[in-house]
């Protein structure tokens, strides 16, 4: 009873369970919401300790999406899957193949991509099995790595952050704090120095620092101290839950603005504490929503990394509109977003087949 209750407070269609003891596959599928359309998420891989740790990652990771493709203006619910092992050790050729049959048995409803602890390669043996599958290499008709995209997406927003706190959405001069210098954060910062933003950076890589001094003149400071440093505007693009009572009240910046998902360690509370502060959130699901909007382009006819990019431009008034209602309501930005999200759902509710139905037409006829 337990795990319907949780489903009903969460708001979940659907929960599969997968087992096929002869490839080694436990997975977990869960389909938050189909109102908008397919639940499109990646698949995790992970060595979880416990079923039920994995069972409230891919619950609460699913109705995630559902909000960040709400948030985006895309017709995509929210969907995500958890594979329990370890990715260095317990993947094969069948345990996808097999993953990829339990997808393909859902017949559109959730739409599977990379996800921590799965890349492309892992997608292209799941195409073996199901359409139902995204982000596969371009020579398969896919967009490739969605880094670059989400980057941009994550600059766009970086620019409406700063036209409302600061008057001007030009980011030369501006002093950036980036921390994380991974495959979004590298790219954000190669953005933010084409733009004239001066960067400041840390990562735990000692490479990846060296390079980004090297090639793109930052000055790098140590990991420990990157979100305290004095500066306009931070960009968290490295771990989760980096925004908490510790480190709320160290931020010099005006604005957060990074790639990171889940940067509030705790939604309401921290939330509330940046708002109190003075301090403009971007709020991580509306930010980082180029990746999504990358591999939604893949579900249209053919994919065109120009229409991804123009689209990814939108996220600039996606922020805004979160902005304004924040000041109107008074609210946290995080909570603003929500609302967005949430207003966008029930608005199409009563449509929901239309569009659905002949995007998920159009790809079977596809193959
Ligand atoms: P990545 O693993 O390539 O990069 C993360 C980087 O952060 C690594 O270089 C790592 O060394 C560094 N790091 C880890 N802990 C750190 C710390 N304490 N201080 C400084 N650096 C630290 O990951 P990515 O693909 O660049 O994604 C970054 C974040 O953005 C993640 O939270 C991810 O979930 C999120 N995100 C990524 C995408 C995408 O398209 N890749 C889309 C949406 C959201």
């Amino acid at each position: 009873m337990e795990l319907f209750q949780q489903m009903s407070a969460m708001g979940h269609e659907r929960v599969l369970f997968c087992s096929n003891p002869q490839v080694g596959l436990q997975a977990i599928i869960a389909v938050h919401s189909t109102v908008l359309g397919p639940g499109l998420g990646g698949v995790r891989m992970w060595p979880y300790a416990s079923m039920d740790e994995a069972l409230t990652d891919v619950l609460r990771l699913s109705r995630g999406m559902t909000y960040k493709a709400a948030a985006a203006g895309l017709n995509l619910g929210g969907g995500k899957a958890v594979i329990l092992g370890d990715p260095k050790k317990h993947k094969s050729e069948a345990l996808f193949r097999c993953f990829g049959q339990y997808v393909e048995e859902l017949g559109g409803l959730y739409i599977t991509a990379e996800d921590v602890g799965t890349d492309m390669e892992d997608m292209e043996v799941i195409l073996t099995e199901t359409r139902w599958v995204t982000g596969v290499n371009p020579a398969h008709g896919g967009g490739g790595d969605p880094s670059p995209v989400t980057a941009f997406g994550v600059l766009q927003g970086m620019k409406a952050a700063a036209r409302w706190q600061f008057g001007d959405a030009a980011l030369a001069g501006k002093r950036v704090a980036v921390q994380g210098l991974g495959n979004v954060g590298y790219h954000l910062a190669t953005y933010l120095k084409e733009e004239g933003a001066e960067l400041v950076a840390a990562d735990l890589d000692g490479e990846a620092t060296e390079r980004a001094k090297a090639e793109l003149g930052a000055e790098i400071v140590a990991p420990d101290e990157i979100l305290g440093v004095e500066c306009d505007i931070v960009a968290p693009c490295a771990l989760g839950a980096v925004l908490n009572p510790t480190s709320i009240p160290r931020l010099r910046a005006k604005i957060v603005a990074g790639a990171a998902n889940n940067q509030l360690a705790e939604e309401d509370r921290d939330g509330r504490a940046l708002h109190e502060r003075g301090i403009l959130y971007a709020p991580d699901f509306v930010i980082n929503a180029g990746g999504l909007i990358n591999v939604y382009n893949e579900l249209m006819t053919g994919y065109h990394q120009d229409r991804a990019m123009r689209m990814t431009r939108g996220i600039y008034l996606n922020m805004m509109r979160v902005f304004e209602i924040s000041r109107s309501e008074s609210i946290p930005t995080q909570a603003a977003a929500g609302r967005v999200a949430e207003e966008r759902i029930r608005k199409v509710h009563g449509l929901r087949s239309q569009h659905w139905g002949r995007m998920i037409r159009q790809r079977r006829t596809r193959s």
